[in-house]
């Protein structure tokens, strides 16, 4: 027996499941896995049932006895919370029932969580089910930021603004930039950029966020592995009416084909890499529209804050690929930002500043961590 607790935080995807069993206080990783495929025709796993008992077999395998490793919590990231769900949320029946309905904001995100915490709860019964809300951080956009710009009766009856997502990581890593640089979080105006499969840009005056690049699904913003980010809202009307393809298949499209898989049949940067050292024109274009866009976010944002003392990069890409800073960052001295290559490059998996000394404004990789972030949610809740 161990007094020490320990969550585990159940991140559900439509065709994977993410896992990771935490202890809160000191913030060390006990177990992680994933399962993947799921539903896929060649798979083993055929549903977010089988996927959480397999995972649950793996943690076995790993040693880890669930029903005494002081398990006080599962926390599941919930990807749409909608206008209802900001904090931290127990989760019973009726508050189970509200998620179903979210699903309509959600489809491709919420059903496979929900699915995910009944099974949970039917398998550990005993412990307490929180549900923590990607959505949260962003409840309090501004309304000049929140708002799309369309008719305000159907966009109100609809429930239509701009959500935001990755709230948990950027509000985490905006703490964990105030943190390294012994600075307040209210003192400080940050731009932070979540570069993962999903990407996602935020600008944060005083820990509080005035734009970010997800919008009332995450599909809008930034260039990501499979999903479009922005696109012309006319491409849906011409893609239906000309080329017949139904809103399901032009949402798969945008959600599933697009990005950088969908300009360079690869979506792993690492790969991408390669292929652009290979000399593949289609990965070089998929490569210069992610940076290009990434780019524009940044310039956006700038004006957004006003003035600006941190960009923090994390997540997958901001925290490992350095070609991708360099060249987001590439000729914007005049405007405060300048990297020094040797600190850009130098490998190191912790909080680090990678601005020259005379860069006005800092920028730093700061790993995210939002399993933690999950599980310091839930215990806070107890
Ligand atoms: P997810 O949104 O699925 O959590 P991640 O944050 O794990 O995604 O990011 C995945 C992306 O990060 C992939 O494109 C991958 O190639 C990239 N990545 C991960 N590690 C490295 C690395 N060491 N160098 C370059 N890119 C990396």
């Amino acid at each position: 027996m161990t007094s020490k607790r320990a969550v585990l935080v159940l991140n559900s995807g439509s065709s994977s499941l993410k896992f990771q069993l935490v202890e809160p206080d000191s913030g060390v990783s006990l177990a992680i896995g994933n399962v993947e495929r799921i539903g896929e025709a060649a798979s083993s796993v055929a549903n977010h049932d089988s996927a959480l008992r397999r995972a649950f077999e793996m943690l076995t395998d790993d040693g880890i006895d669930l029903y005494n490793c002081g398990l006080v919590a599962v926390g599941h990231r919930i990807v749409h919370g909608g206008n209802d769900f900001h904090l931290p949320t127990l989760l019973d029946e009726a508050v189970i029932g509200e998620l179903e309905r979210l699903s309509a904001l959600a489809p491709l995100h919420n059903p496979p969580a929900v699915r995910c915490i009944k099974v949970a709860r039917a398998l550990l019964p005993d412990v307490a089910h929180v549900a923590v809300f990607d959505t949260a951080f962003f409840r309090d956009l501004p309304p000049a930021a929140a708002t799309y710009a369309i008719d305000r009766q159907l966009a109100d009856t609809w429930g239509i603004r701009r959500y935001g997502f990755h709230g948990i990581s950027h509000l985490y890593v905006s703490g964990q930039a105030a943190a390294f640089l012994h600075k307040p979080l209210v003192g400080l105006n940050q731009i932070v950029l979540h570069l993962g499969n999903g990407a996602s840009a935020s600008a944060i005056a005083g820990g509080r966020p005035v734009e970010t690049s997800m919008g009332l699904t995450p599909l809008e913003g930034l260039v990501m592995g499979t999903r479009s980010g922005d696109v012309d809202p006319g491409v849906i009307g011409y893609l239906w009416r000309t080329a017949k393809l139904s809103v399901d298949e032009i949402e798969r499209m945008l959600n599933h084909r697009s990005g950088v898989l969908g300009l360079a049949g690869e979506r792993d940067f690492r790969r991408l890499h390669a292929m652009i050292e290979a000399g593949d024109s289609s990965a070089q274009l998929a490569y210069d529209v992610f940076i290009h866009r990434l780019r524009k976010y940044i310039g956006a944002y700038l004006a957004v804050l006003g003035h600006t003392d941190a960009v923090s990069f994390t997540a997958g890409i901001g925290e490992h690929d350095a070609t991708v800073r360099r060249d987001a960052l590439a000729g914007m001295t005049e405007l405060g930002l300048e990297l020094d290559e040797q600190r850009n490059t130098a490998p190191s998996n912790r909080a680090r500043r990678i601005s020259t000394d005379g860069s006005r404004i800092t920028v730093l990789v700061v790993p995210t961590n939002e399993e933690l972030a999950i599980a310091r949610d839930c215990v806070s809740l107890l």
